[in-house]
């Protein structure tokens, strides 16, 4: 696209460093992130510091991990409270120019007991209180009186400015064209005008985006969903999946088409598209796209992620081996949503006995419907030598599942499958025997069938 006869396009993601990187300030971002992309232009990060009694560095040092993680690089980079001598020029040019006053006054924050608060002086904005109209990109026109608001405070003092006036002189130091976040932020929108106007700057356009919601529509709250993208991030998704899934959250390209790079999104992103309504946040959803993902990696990739996420317990077992691991990927893969699923199923037990000889009682290789285990101890011999005609390099779960089958039928299902799958894996839930066989090859199967053989005795 080309945009040269016009105005640079900069976007900025502002985020306040008062909490962990939250799930929609990495949306807004991301939509800011695009829109600045597909003009050519800038992707700006701000922190938003000013608040020095809850602004904390390790939550900097989440935000910014969590924009570098998903890939949101920013052109420029900037702190609030690095820049207060920019802020006070603009608070002197406004009472200078008397669209500003200082007020002294009783704070009311934290006064003594039974006494009043300490004097300090504040600087108010003199509001002219009047109608003020924007164009909102998303919502359309917007009007507000502004004269219920009163002279309200834009510093604490000369040296001390708050979030209205710091927000308003950074977006215009840098040159901000759009401004998209949150629709929580149009209230504030109507005061940061009155300041432009008393500056004598120009106003730059404004997005302002529906909010996500928790799947029932209410408001997200931390307790009840993961709102950090931290928490994701450590449960194991994936960065990509994550993307794409975000930037469907209150977008939508106008085709069937799911599956977007962060590349492609730049190209489809259109911010016009964004609905008005709120989005509900969907877990399944979120799972789906990481499933894909996951699909579209590369075997070895696959590998090293499933690898890195499986506990040292299973790693330190005797018969733990690549080549095992490998097999049993495809049968892991249909169970998992995030690589992080893994230690859960380790946890549960499910992947054990795959890497050690299973543990477990005879009397629970008996089918339910059979009442001696003699009767299992026949089909376990059976199944044994017909397994042993099978060439060790054929022995795969079609060609085992071939030649136990017919006498299955013959003798009962459950019969049979039952303590073959019970001796392979000594749980009551499993894969089925010819898969298990498959992963555990043709010596360790018969070694396995010849245990529960024993075990019976
Ligand atoms: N710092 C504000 C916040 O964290 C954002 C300010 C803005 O986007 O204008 O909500």
């Amino acid at each position: 696209m080309n945009k040269s006869q016009d105005k640079e396009i900069r976007t900025r993601i502002a985020p306040s460093p008062t909490g962990d990187l939250h799930i929609g300030t990495v949306r807004t971002a991301l939509f800011s992130y695009l829109f600045a992309k597909q003009n050519d232009g800038k992707f700006i990060v701000r922190i938003e510091d000013t608040d020095k009694e809850r602004s904390k560095k390790e939550f900097e040092k989440d935000i910014l991990e969590g924009f570098k993680w998903l890939g949101l690089k920013e052109d420029e980079m900037y702190r609030q409270s690095e820049r207060t001598d920019v802020y006070k020029k603009y608070i002197k040019q406004l009472l200078d120019s008397e669209n500003a006053y200082i007020s002294k006054e009783e704070s009311k924050a934290n006064p003594p007991a039974g006494g009043a608060g300490k004097e300090i002086e504040v600087v108010r904005l003199k509001n002219p209180g009047k109608k003020v109209e924007f164009e909102d990109m998303i919502r359309g026109k917007i009007e507000f009186d502004t004269t219920e608001l009163g002279d309200f405070v834009i510093a604490r003092s000369i040296d001390d400015p708050l979030y209205h006036l710091a927000v308003v002189v950074d977006d215009h130091e840098m040159s901000i064209s759009h401004i998209i976040r949150g629709e929580d932020h149009i209230s504030n929108t109507p005061r940061q005008i009155l300041i432009q106007e008393a500056l004598g700057i120009n106003r730059p356009k404004y997005a302002h985006i529906p909010l996500i919601l928790a799947p029932d529509r209410s408001k997200m709250s931390k307790r009840r969903n993961a709102t950090s993208i931290t928490e994701y991030r450590q449960k194991g998704y994936i960065s990509r999946a994550l993307v794409n899934y975000m930037a469907l959250l209150g977008w939508n390209p106008g085709t069937d088409r799911e599956l977007f790079t962060l590349e492609k999104l730049i190209e489809e992103f259109k911010l016009e598209n964004i609905q008005k309504g709120g989005a509900a946040f969907d877990i399944e959803k979120l799972n789906w796209f990481n499933r894909e993902y996951i699909k579209r990696m590369s075997e070895d990739e696959v590998f090293e992620n499933v690898k890195e996420n499986l506990p040292t317990s299973i790693i330190n077992m005797s018969e733990y081996s690549d080549a095992i691991l490998r097999k049993i990927i495809p049968i892991i893969s249909e169970r998992m949503n995030v690589f992080g699923d893994i230690k859960q199923m380790s946890d549960d037990g499910e992947l054990d006995y795959y890497f050690k000889n299973p543990e477990y009682n005879a009397k629970d290789l008996l089918w339910k419907q059979d009442t001696d285990l003699k009767t299992s101890s026949e089909h376990l011999k059976k199944i044994a030598s017909l397994l042993e005609g099978i060439n060790e390099n054929d022995f795969i779960q079609d060609s085992v599942k071939e030649v136990v089958w017919g006498y299955a039928e013959e003798k009962g299902k459950g019969s049979v499958l039952w303590p073959m799958r019970y001796a392979l894996s000594g749980r009551d839930k499993s894969p089925d025997p010819f898969a298990l066989a498959e992963v555990l090859g043709k010596d360790e199967t018969i070694y396995r069938l010849n245990n529960a053989i024993n075990k019976i005795g």
